[in-house]
């Protein structure tokens, strides 16, 4: 229930705020959603249902999100002729915590992507996809029930920075020249050229926020996944870098299993024994993408580096069901900032059909709730999506892949979650 200011008739709202002991949320944060193009409206709306529907339920009232709707993408696009209007990234910077649907990349110039721009500008250095299965969802693999583990990729760097230059060009070419010069590397004046910047600040803090969660939510192991035997000074480093950092901080919490000193071998048999102390080890990427075919069992919490994790996330929500139902978040730790979305596109196929699945805006909105600090709604959601594919009551995606399945629409599902509440 909310109040009103009597002038403009707006939700009287409470400001979330970051303090020395993390977020504090109040009980009617006001949080910006974008709808998202294609798609995004129609799981949107059932994803909203579910969320109001659950925090109503959990806390019997007293507690209500009062959300402003903000605008980018298409929609922005043809009111304001921005892709991400200004008042927009201000809302999820004054607010904190935000969330968002799918939004359609612009093609043939301007932000290359808005996804990349909005994590940048708020400096989200941790892009989380925690992947589990649900019993019921339609697997590729015979034991999607071993994969349940949390990516921590690093949101900021790598080849994402955008430091591209094309084949050809004036300072390709200047630079391939100056290369040559300097470190006597052959490359043709044909050679589009990036740079991947790895650096230890950003290694750091995104090796701090996995150790902290995992530690937090009581979790085996956080494998440090790289490709540091061929790229020593970016991937390797990130790999020492996170090492180095999980002894200096959380030396009386974890056993790193890099083999670097006797002391930690003895902690690690020590923890074969007792798992009271968090494990930190190392696997190399390519090797990674096979075990988490073969021994998700092995595998927790990864944190990595920016490409590694973007191709870990896809590929390990492909084990447990696809794009429909992975949930993301975007988040810093240190300012509080934090965008949920959805991790699929636009679908564009499907834009208001009311046909696509919205779990995976469903459950990065429990992921918010969490984040808010209000577990009790965010279990409630999940709990509800489990039960609803139990019933083989799923959308057009799971359905053509599940015997005996109720194909439903977007919003009988979200109808169905949202009754299944509790
Ligand atoms: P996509 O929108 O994710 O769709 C690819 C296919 O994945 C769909 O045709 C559909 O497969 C399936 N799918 C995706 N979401 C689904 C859902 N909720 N329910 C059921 N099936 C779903 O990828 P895209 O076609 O490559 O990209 C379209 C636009 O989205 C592009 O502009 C792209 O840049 C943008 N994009 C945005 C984000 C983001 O905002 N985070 C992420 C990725 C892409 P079937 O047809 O086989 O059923």
């Amino acid at each position: 229930m909310f109040w009103y200011d009597a002038a403009s008739f707006t939700p009287m709202a409470d400001p979330i705020t970051m303090t020395a002991r993390g977020l504090v949320a109040g009980n009617h944060p006001r949080i910006p959603f974008i709808e998202g193009d294609g798609i995004g409206p129609d799981i949107w709306r059932a994803a909203r249902a579910v969320l109001d529907a659950a925090v109503a339920k959990a806390y019997a009232g007293r507690r209500a999100v009062a959300w402003e709707q903000v605008y980018a993408g298409e929609q922005a696009f043809r009111d304001t002729g921005e892709w991400l209007p200004a008042a927009t990234e201000q809302a999820f910077r004054d607010r904190l915590v935000g969330i968002k649907g799918p939004l359609a990349t612009p093609v043939g110039g301007g932000i290359r992507s808005l996804n990349v721009a909005l994590r940048q500008r708020l400096d989200l250095y941790v892009c989380l996809r925690p992947v589990r299965w649900f019993p019921g969802v339609p697997s590729p693999v015979r034991h999607p029930e071993l994969v349940d583990m949390v990516v921590f990729r690093e949101n900021t760097e790598d080849v994402y920075a955008g430091y591209e230059l094309a084949a050809g060009t004036d300072g390709a070419v200047r630079l391939a020249d100056f290369l040559g010069r300097e470190y006597g590397w052959r490359i043709g004046p044909d050679t589009g050229i990036g740079i991947k910047p790895v650096s230890r600040a950003a290694s750091e803090r995104l090796v701090r926020a996995a150790l902290r969660w995992a530690i937090d939510h009581g979790r085996r192991s956080v494998t440090l996944v790289h490709k540091g035997n061929i790229q020593k000074y970016t991937e390797g480093a990130f790999r020492q870098w996170g090492y180095d950092l999980a002894r200096r901080e959380f030396g009386d919490r974890v056993t790193c299993l890099d083999g670097a000193a006797d002391a930690d071998a003895a902690a690690a048999a020590a923890t074969a024994t007792d798992g009271s102390r968090l494990v930190v080890k190392d696997a190399i990427a390519d090797s990674v993408f096979q075990q988490l075919l073969t021994r998700p069992e092995e595998y927790d919490v990864l944190a990595t580096t920016n490409l590694n994790g973007d191709y870990l996330s896809d590929a390990l929500a492909a084990q447990v069901g696809g794009i429909g139902i992975a949930p993301g978040a975007n988040i810093n730790y240190v300012t509080g900032h934090a965008v949920f979305e959805a991790t699929h596109g636009t679908a564009p196929k499907y834009a208001g059909k009311d046909m696509a699945n919205p779990c995976s805006l469903i459950l990065s909105g429990a992921m918010m709730l969490d984040y808010l600090g209000w577990p009790e709604a965010a279990r409630l959601v999940e709990e509800a999506v489990a039960r609803t594919i139990g019933e083989r009551f799923v959308t057009y995606d799971f359905a053509r892949a599940m015997e005996g399945a109720v194909q439903a629409s977007t919003s009988a599902f979200g109808e169905r979650v949202a009754g299944n509440l509790g």
